[in-house]
């Protein structure tokens, strides 16, 4: 049976969705980049891992995470007795994709004198081969704390390590991966666009390119952007990462103008999230319906993964000092 036949002819989605909500004591969590229409009908909306706590710290039974599979696992670590569902389990990324967990640790073998710091954009398995998982928002606190003479590998997004590597002037060894999205922004495009709007400022999301970067006025997570969006004194601004996060931006600063960043022909959907797009009312109603797909992970491994992530979390709340980075063991065992 199709999915569509699944749903009722002429059901209202937002009343049924809203009910099942109620009956399944579900949180709906919406990434950034859903459609807005995703976005309007969840509890919260945010990035990943601050959506991730934020479902943990609910007495919900159900997590209906509406993003994409390596969040709605990273939802399962933090909150193993709660069911969380995905509305479309091939919701996957390029990075994850771009990092199987065998190749990760035979490079991590091949470097034993190295510690894997690794984006939170990973399978749960290489978070379980990694020492310290970073966000976008925490990788600089957390970068800044470990000791120059130690040596790092930093995966998979090779912009986000190459703009770190740059910023902090450290060499990593970076793993090849890169978000499609991100990558598919337009430097030519780009620059047609600024010399339309020359006032505009650039904000840009590190997993760009460093010819995006290079131009961005403002280098930050989604959380970075959005705030920087409510701070900065003009009223036009170039948004340089997935554009739906500009329906919150257009939420909340009505009087400001918003435009995202052109991808290569200036007028392509390219930098819309492919496996985002995989989402929709339908799919979440069904999976609320029926409690499926759902997140399954291996209780050894959610431990190991757990770890890594609980590092960050102290190192970038500061409860971890340069001290204690010599007590940071490499995991890949
Ligand atoms: S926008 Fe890029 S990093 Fe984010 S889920 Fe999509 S492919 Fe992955």
């Amino acid at each position: 049976m199709s999915l569509l036949t699944k749903v009722p002819t002429g059901a209202d989605l937002l009343a049924e969705i809203d009910a099942l909500r109620k009956e399944r004591n579900a949180v709906i969590l919406a990434h950034y980049y859903q459609t807005p229409d995703i976005q309007d009908i969840a509890d919260f909306v945010g990035d990943s891992l601050e959506l991730s706590r934020k479902a943990a710290a609910t007495d919900a039974d159900v997590i209906a995470f509406c993003g994409v599979k390596f969040m709605a696992d990273t939802a399962k670590i933090l909150s193993p007795h709660k069911k969380v569902i995905l509305p479309d389990m091939d919701a996957g990324c390029s990075l994850e994709d771009s990092c199987p967990p065998e190749k990760f640790k035979a490079f991590r073998e091949a470097h034993p004198d190295h510690i894997a710091l690794t984006y939170i954009n990973c399978s749960t398995e290489v978070k379980a081969l990694s020492d310290i998982i970073v966000t976008s928002s925490s990788a600089e606190t957390i970068l800044a704390q470990i000791p120059p003479e130690q040596k790092i590998i930093f995966g998979p997004d090779r912009h986000l390590g190459g703009y770190l590597s740059r910023k902090f002037g450290r060499e990593m060894l970076l793993w090849p991966g890169v978000c499609i999205v991100h990558e598919a922004f337009s430097e030519t495009e780009l620059l047609k666009l600024k010399e339309q709007y020359p006032d505009a400022p650039i904000a840009a999301h590190p997993e760009c390119p460093p010819s995006i970067i290079d131009h961005a006025d403002y280098v930050g997570s989604t959380s970075g952007i959005l705030k920087f969006a409510r701070e900065f004194a003009g009223d036009t601004l170039i948004v340089a990462t997935e554009p739906h996060i500009i329906h919150q931006m257009e939420k909340a600063l009505p009087n400001k103008t918003f435009i995202g960043a052109p991808g290569a022909d200036g007028n392509c959907s390219c930098n819309i999230c492919p496996y985002m797009a995989l989402n929709t009312m339908e799919k979440l109603y069904v999976a609320l319906r029926d409690l499926t797909p759902q997140i399954t992970i291996d209780e050894e491994v959610r431990i190991k993964a757990k770890r890594s992530l609980d590092r960050m979390l102290e190192m970038a709340s500061g409860t971890v000092g340069m001290g204690d980075l010599g007590k940071v063991r490499l995991s890949g065992d």
